[in-house]
């Protein structure tokens, strides 16, 4: 039968990197290659006390349908905590999105025709380009060091790309690097932006997962024009299974973003809102924060030091001070690929690198996630992560 899908669907395909992650969910493997939070830090009792309250007091309206623009104590508290990072909001500049995510997918909806220019770091986050990828556009990548995207080389993508969309940026350990945005390069995108005329799309996830270092303000603190559309998301300070994440932008893009998100899928979980705002009402988020913060900050330590133990010494890692990733170049003759072939036969996984740029295939590289496994297991995974670098440099 031929199936007469859209020109669009025929862009999409089963990416290689969910088939790696597919395999990666095998418990015998230890597995650094996904980005999941630690799932033993989940609140579940306190979100079983929240979920029981938002029952008793509210059942009828947690269950029933919602306003699109999502539920105002909810959005009351995300501006309290914008307001915290130098974000000055109101509850009428956010939108509650399922997953930072759907931000993702409403702005490629927003902005992007077919061979639109998309400007981004390179490398840029996997599902980010997957997502802008449905609207198939074309993809610019802009040069970044350990402080984050070049600001020379973006302004001179800018001019030699004047009709590009938007430029999507990472600033706070960046995925899949690790990298953060340095204070100055902050100011200077948006004056960029300001000069060139162009939205920032500022994807910040991570920004409130620093546990080193000092803390820098948002892009979106530097905007004088509106034009940074600010995304990010509970997924990573709370629950990523509660699928609730939010965007913050102008009203003359938010109005956009309203009317995109309500044909998309009318409003985000009532009931999911209700539960954390509860849990924000009755608990600590912020003490919350703190935990994880701690577990992180020595499982990140762990995997550097099995980098310094294990690894050899031609491999040049990022040194993350926050967020959830690792980022290891090697030698640029070796393909990331066939060595994670080669390591999940010993039962251990990264992803490879290559997916995480849209045009230029770098195959030397790869991302790490220490997050999700306890130190043993890092210690165990990273040596035999060491063994195969060991044999595949000394061939
Ligand atoms: N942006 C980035 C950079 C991410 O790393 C992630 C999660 N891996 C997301 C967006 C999406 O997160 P969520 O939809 O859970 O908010």
């Amino acid at each position: 039968m031929e199936i007469k899908f859209s020109e669009r669907a025929k862009h999409v395909s089963n990416t290689a990197t969910r088939e790696i992650l597919k395999v990666t969910e095998k418990p015998e493997i230890i597995s650094f290659a996904g980005g999941l939070p630690a799932p033993e830090l989940f609140p579940v009792e306190e979100i079983k006390a929240a979920c029981e309250a938002v029952l008793n007091e509210s059942g009828e309206q947690a269950l029933q349908y919602s306003t699109t623009e999502g539920y105002l104590p909810l959005r009351q508290a995300i501006v309290d905590r914008l307001a915290a990072i130098g974000i000055d909001t109101t509850p009428d500049n956010l939108l509650v999105i399922t997953g930072s995510q759907q931000g993702l997918d409403l702005t490629g909806k927003l902005f992007l025709d077919e061979g639109d220019i998309v400007i981004c770091e390179s490398p840029t986050y996997l599902a980010a380009i997957n997502a802008f990828k449905t609207y198939n556009p074309k993809f610019v990548e802009v040069p970044m060091d350990d402080e984050g995207m070049i600001m020379d080389a973006l302004e001179q993508t800018l001019q030699a790309n004047p009709d590009a969309k938007f430029i999507y940026t990472i600033p706070d350990f960046q995925n899949p690097t690790g990298r953060t945005m340095n204070l100055e390069r902050r100011k200077k995108i948006v004056e960029l932006a300001n000069r060139y005329n162009i939205i920032i799309v500022e994807d910040n996830p991570y920004g409130a997962v620093r546990f080193a270092g000092e803390a820098l303000p948002p892009v979106k603190h530097f905007d004088t024009e509106g034009r940074v559309v600010y995304l990010s998301t509970f997924s990573k300070i709370f629950a990523p299974g509660l699928r609730l994440g939010w965007i913050c932008a102008d009203e003359t893009l938010l109005e956009k973003y309203v009317a995109f998100k309500q044909a998309t899928d009318l409003h985000t979980d009532s009931f999911a809102q209700r539960i954390t705002a509860k849990y924000i009402e009755l608990f600590d988020l912020e003490e919350h924060i703190q935990k994880i913060k701690a577990v992180y900050l020595s499982r990140r330590e762990k995997m550097m030091e099995c980098i310094d133990a294990f690894f050899p010494k031609q491999v040049n890692h990022s040194v993350p001070e926050g967020g959830l990733f690792i980022w290891i170049e090697l030698p640029e003759q070796i393909d990331t690929e066939e060595l994670f072939a080669e390591c999940l036969k010993n039962n251990v996984a990264f992803v490879p690198g290559k997916p995480f740029f849209p045009n230029s295939a770098k195959k030397n590289t790869f991302r790490l996630n220490y997050s999700n496994m306890p130190e043993e297991k890092i210690v165990e995974g990273m040596k035999r992560i060491g063994k195969v670098l060991d044999e595949a440099i000394a061939s």
